[in-house]
């Protein structure tokens, strides 16, 4: 199933991973994840540490969803405390926001270790309103995070550092993060610890079980005996489901030439709370990166490409009016859109599968990344028969 459409920008970079081999003969470890994406690519440098992990992919790694991610990294969820409240209790929200703010932690130490080659960056977030009637729910949201201790300052008209109208907004100077998705990716793969146990071009077709142990049999009918998989497939989790696992939305993002001589308040990562709404990051070398307009995925109808066509032709539209002043050197250099996950509570699926020893790390919503990295721990902890307070809430049978 096709899960990106159009020109990424993030994997259209000099230096490319170089190219595993495909899967060529059978092989036995602990732990095998299907699929290396980001979310793959995580589990495996975390895990092969500890593990003798094999990963394997049916493309390229790093070219499927990962390669579109506009990889806004913020501790916040797509929706507010009090929509999630429904799902999560407050102690929950909590936890989740602490286990955002961690993670942008971890990606830092990561960086730091290894070498910064994926243009992170640590950014403010800032998530606002221009409308009257919504203004409310942002200065709730707002009362929620002061009052469980999370830094942050109400924007409103009277100190609106931004080019554009704002009626509320909340700004967290240290709520976020942003990188290159597929550089990153490409730093976790060089960086793991079972190289030569990395391939690509290898599609598992089926899992079957045999005696104590699982199966996954290749496009070459080659097999992998394993204690434990891990599904890191993305949105093509039909290798062990059929059905939905989750809603599945489209959306649609531009990237422009550089601009010369603009900037925005500490290049922030904005958020509007429109329907749909927006996303807005900048590049290093003076580029936006504009997106959201997200719809509904149609599995029969596969990505629609004159929708997509539409969907960009908005949000330049959308973008010049945001910043009027520069409207003449907008210029669109890159168009794309790709699948992304939505859960009821906003979280991921990691954790324990309806089959034994089978595991989904499927990371879901707009800060999916965000979780990946937090997610690891937890599926440690599942694997040692740990409690975790996340597991309920990450739970794929939840
Ligand atoms: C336009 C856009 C903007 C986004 N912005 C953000 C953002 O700002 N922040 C954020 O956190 N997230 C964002 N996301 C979501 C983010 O892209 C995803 O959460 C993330 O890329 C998912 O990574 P993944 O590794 O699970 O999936 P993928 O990158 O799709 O990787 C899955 C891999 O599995 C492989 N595979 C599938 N089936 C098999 C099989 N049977 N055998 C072997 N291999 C298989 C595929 O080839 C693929 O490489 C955005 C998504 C889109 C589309």
């Amino acid at each position: 199933m096709e899960t990106v459409k159009g020109k990424p920008y993030f994997c259209n970079v000099k230096d490319r991973l170089e190219q595993f081999k495909y899967l060529d003969k059978d092989l036995s470890c602990e732990i095998l994840i299907i699929g290396a994406g980001i979310d793959g690519a995580i589990a495996n440098y975390f895990l092969s540490k500890k593990h003798n992990v094999v990963l394997v992919d049916k493309n390229k790694i790093g070219f499927g969803c990962t390669s579109c991610a506009t990889a806004l990294l913020e501790y916040q969820l797509d929706e507010f405390a009090s929509d999630l409240k429904k799902e999560l209790t407050q102690e929950q929200i909590v936890d989740v926001y602490k286990m955002g703010q961690d993670s942008i932690k971890k990606i830092e130490e990561f960086v730091k270790r290894h070498g910064n080659n994926c243009f992170f960056k640590k950014r403010p977030t800032f998530l606002y309103t221009n409308s009257v009637f919504e203004k409310n729910k942002i200065i709730k949201e707002f009362n929620f995070r002061k009052q469980n201790g999370f830094k942050c300052k109400l924007i409103t008209s009277d100190n609106n550092p931004f080019p554009f109208e704002v009626k509320a907004g909340i700004l967290c100077e240290d709520g976020g993060c942003e990188f290159n998705p597929y550089s990153f990716t490409k730093q976790m793969i060089e960086n793991s610890s079972n190289a030569n146990k990395i391939f690509e071009n290898t599609i598992i077709e089926e899992i079957i079980q045999d005696k104590n142990k699982l199966v996954a049999i290749t496009n070459f009918g080659y097999k992998i005996f394993c204690n434990k998989i891990i599904i890191a497939t993305g949105f093509n989790w039909e290798v062990v489901k059929k059905d939905n696992l989750c809603d599945r939305f489209i959306t649609y993002s531009i990237v422009t030439e550089p601009i010369k001589d603009f900037k925005y308040y500490k290049s922030c990562l904005v958020h509007d709370n429109k329907s749909p709404y927006h996303y807005l990051r900048t590049l290093p070398d003076g580029r936006l990166i504009f997106g959201g307009e997200d719809t509904v995925f149609n599995k029969n109808k596969a990505i629609n490409y004159k929708l997509a066509q539409k969907k960009y032709i908005k949000l330049e539209k959308d973008l010049k009016k945001l910043f009027p002043e520069i409207k003449d050197k907008i210029k669109v250099s890159n168009s794309f859109c790709g699948l992304f996950g939505t859960t009821d509570n906003n979280l991921g699926i990691i954790g324990k599968s309806q089959i034994d020893n089978i595991f989904y790390f499927i990371s879901c919503g707009s800060n999916g990344i965000i979780n990946a990295m937090f997610g690891v721990d937890l599926l440690e902890d599942i694997f040692n028969n740990k409690e975790n307070k996340l597991e309920t809430i990450f739970s794929p049978l939840r």
